[in-house]
């Protein structure tokens, strides 16, 4: 799990993620599946703390030990545009 503070952190992730091209599926908001790069998928979540940070985890390997993975880069492009649709509407 890490807590999002900056843009810059995702910066690697997300340039791996568009090389890799994840698949990434809603399962509810706040909850996605991201394909691994061997098959399979990862589980990330993305929420608000307690003190209103943003928190994001993933079950992968990289993300249990903190580390900005690009599944949870990938997920984080699909839910902050859900959290922004929520907002308006
Ligand atoms: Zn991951």
């Amino acid at each position: 799990m890490f807590i999002l503070k900056t843009k810059t952190q995702l910066e690697k992730a997300i340039a791996k993620a568009k090389q890799i091209r994840p698949r990434v599926r809603f399962d509810r908001f706040g909850r996605y599946r991201v394909s691994g790069s061997k098959g399979g998928y990862y589980t990330v979540i993305c929420k608000r703390s307690d003190n209103n940070y943003k928190t994001v985890e993933c079950t992968c390997k990289g993300g249990a030990r903190g580390l900005v993975c690009y599944h949870a880069a990938a997920a984080l492009a699909l839910h902050t545009g859900l959290a922004r649709q929520r907002t308006t509407v």
